[in-house]
């Protein structure tokens, strides 16, 4: 285990600054509305006047603040523009002048809450819905993920935080819709996003300065930088989890979770049900005359909840029945059975709310990193193409 005193024997952050004025520029596809099957969609331009074209060619263009229609029938896209004509074609890429062009998309077929999207739209029909993609500059992805994911409320630490981790995700898993025609997908799978609609400052400096930066370990290879919305005081290890481990994803002592929202939960089972989901599992219960054997304290994390001879993963109870973690204890409370949890999560690598209280305690980013990942390093991404440590296309697609 290694201790909250960590902090004091911080360890070596290499940051490979890129040559001043140097800008690189990477456009990245992105799946949206991804796990819905959409069929139907408005498209209404912001402040800019966006073009439309299909594999034909330019079919119109949609003024600012004006709203196009499409629908796919069968193996074909309907469109309608704002003065009411209606067009055909198979492909369409909404495409605008500017960098700073936003759209507004709003599926119709299902009815769903529209979103703000910069940058440009392709759609295509795929096997039974549209295939919607915001082809759109790496960095500006960033910042989407980043307000996504963290929200309104944060310090601007903690904002460069999230990019760092989002970017290194993303780089990482540039793969992984290949196949499809786009490089990442807009839920969960993947990470979330939900193009850019908070608009807030913070956000966008803290992408701005971090502009590439990723995490890689000690032989420059990109982190697999897990994170979790709290670790209920303490982080696991990576091979606890997924059997393999990471060197740089080791347990730490996290006192920042602790009084966070995501700190504590609980769960109440009445003791008869508990006693016969233990049975079901395969546990020998017998006669249980003392009902305290069914008791466990909560304390450091662990991997079984004993009975007596017997044992049972937490992993398991966690799923069987959909806890927020598998850090708890178990106690009896007249007749029910309480799990008294802790944390939000998987617990490997970053707690979120943990990072984000630190921010708040005035730790700068570098110190945030290097307290959740052990013995990193963060870098420019045009290093480790140039080292040839990433081998992904980034650039084309098939
Ligand atoms: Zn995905």
């Amino acid at each position: 285990m290694i201790l909250s005193g960590k902090l004091k024997y911080c360890f070596l952050v290499l940051v490979l600054l890129v040559p001043a004025g140097t800008s690189f520029s990477l456009d990245i596809r992105i799946g949206v509305f991804h796990e819905h099957l959409v069929n139907a969609f408005l498209f209404t331009s912001g402040d800019w006047d966006y073009h439309i074209e299909t594999d034909q060619g330019l079919l119109g263009i949609c003024p600012a603040g004006d709203s196009w229609y499409v629908i796919r029938q069968k193996d074909s896209l309907f469109i309608r523009d704002h003065t009411g004509r209606w067009h055909h074609g198979n492909r369409l890429s909404f495409s605008a002048p500017d960098e700073y062009a936003y759209f507004r998309l709003k599926p119709a077929l299902p009815v769903l809450d529209s979103r703000e999207y910069l940058a440009d739209l392709q759609v295509e029909i795929s096997m039974n819905s549209l295939l919607m993609v915001n082809e759109i500059d790496m960095e500006k992805y960033i910042m989407g993920v980043s307000e996504t994911e963290a929200g309104n409320r944060c310090e601007l630490e903690y904002y460069k935080v999230q990019a760092i981790l989002s970017r290194t995700y993303a780089y990482r898993n540039l793969a992984r819709h290949k196949t499809e025609g786009f490089h990442l997908c807009d839920a969960v799978h993947c990470q979330a996003y939900k193009g850019r609609n908070i608009w807030n400052e913070d956000v966008e400096i803290g992408t701005e300065v971090t502009e590439g930066l990723v995490l890689a370990d000690g032989d420059s290879v990109l982190l697999s930088a897990a994170y979790h919305a709290n670790s209920g005081g303490e982080t696991r290890g990576a091979e606890e989890v997924w059997l393999t481990g990471k060197h740089y994803l080791r347990p730490v002592l996290d006192p920042f979770s602790l009084n966070q929202p995501g700190a504590k939960w609980k769960k109440s089972i009445p003791a008869g049900d508990w006693i016969r989901y233990l049975q079901a599992k395969g546990v020998f219960v017998g006669e249980l005359l003392d009902t305290s054997l069914l008791e466990m304290p909560v304390k450091h994390r662990q991997d079984y909840y004993l009975f007596g001879q017997d044992s049972l993963l937490l992993s398991v109870i966690r799923d069987d029945y959909q806890l927020r973690s598998d850090f708890f204890g178990v106690k009896l409370e007249g007749d029910q059975v309480v799990l008294d949890g802790r944390g939000y999560g998987h617990g490997v690598g970053l707690s979120q709310e943990g990072a984000m209280e630190m921010a708040r305690k005035g730790y700068r980013y570098t110190a945030i990193l290097n307290y959740y990942y052990h013995q990193i390093q963060l870098i420019h991404y045009m290093f480790l193409l140039e080292a040839g440590k990433l081998e992904v296309d980034i650039i084309y697609l098939p």
